[in-house]
């Protein structure tokens, strides 16, 4: 279970609006199941159907969150055209099977998607997602 406040959420979506048509990432950071920061990181792969993180930039994150007693809580990424549900590519590369991946469906134009999951390596579960404000 994962809680994001509404003003994170809506600068998640904003981020994946930006970046597309590629793919955006990024990671969230909190304490217990509350996300407290967002971290916008560049889409190594530059692609619109798949992306990596860069190690630099994780390790520049995992610094800031450290620094505010925060632990990593989800990974998340865009879906600029297909629908918010793990690709294959997603299922391969899952860089964090032990947090929540959060994918963002920007396929509905006007009405952006978002959801969370728990890849493993047998299945994908849904994650419970609550939005606070
Ligand atoms: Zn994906």
């Amino acid at each position: 279970m994962i809680r994001i406040p509404k003003s994170i959420l809506h600068g998640m979506v904003d981020h994946a609006k930006r970046e597309s048509p590629l793919e955006c990432c990024g990671i969230l950071g909190g304490k217990g199941h509350t996300v407290e920061r967002a971290f916008e990181l560049q889409n190594a792969e530059k692609s619109p159907a798949r992306y990596s993180m860069s190690p630099e930039e994780q390790l520049r994150v995992f610094e800031e969150m450290e620094k505010g007693t925060m632990d990593m809580l989800a990974v998340y990424h865009s879906h600029p055209r297909t629908i918010p549900f793990p690709s294959e590519t997603d299922v391969k590369l899952a860089f964090y099977p032990e947090v929540a991946s959060i994918i963002i469906s920007l396929k509905e134009e006007k009405k952006p998607v978002v959801k969370a999951f728990r890849i493993g390596k047998e299945a994908i579960y849904l994650e419970e997602m609550e939005i606070v404000s």
